[in-house]
């Protein structure tokens, strides 16, 4: 399979790395929209929030698990954002179930 998290996982391709556990590997986005922008993503293949089911949900809880313990490796004590896109008109662009971690400034309110 051609996933480029997958291959950011098994160090195929470089990341800037924030926190890994046995379930969860998180990483810096390349192109970040906050001072703080992190990638959460589980270490096994999920394609997206559309894909949890009985099979993988404890999977996902440790992505959800991990989530306050990066988020205060970041500073982030004053609060952030955590997002998830899911296809196309979600706006997602690699198809490896990823949690965008925003944070280190106010926020703008916004729905899209
Ligand atoms: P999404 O649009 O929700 O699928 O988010 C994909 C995110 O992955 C975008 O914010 C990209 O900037 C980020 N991204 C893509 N390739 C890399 C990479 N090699 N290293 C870090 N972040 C990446
Ligand atoms: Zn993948």
């Amino acid at each position: 399979m051609d996933c480029i998290f997958c291959k950011i996982i098994k160090g195929e391709i470089p990341s800037a790395k924030v926190y890994e556990n046995e379930h969860v590997y998180a990483f810096k986005d390349i192109n970040p929209n906050a001072p703080v922008h992190v990638l959460i993503v589980p270490k096994t293949h999920i394609a997206s929030v559309d894909e949890i089911d009985c099979s993988n949900v404890c999977t996902a809880a440790e992505v959800f698990k991990a989530i306050p313990h990066i988020a205060k490796i970041c500073g982030l004590e004053n609060g952030y954002r955590v997002i998830t896109n899911v296809g196309e008109d979600g706006g997602q662009t690699v198809k490896h179930m990823h949690f965008h971690l925003l944070g280190g400034t106010k926020l703008a309110v916004k729905l899209n």
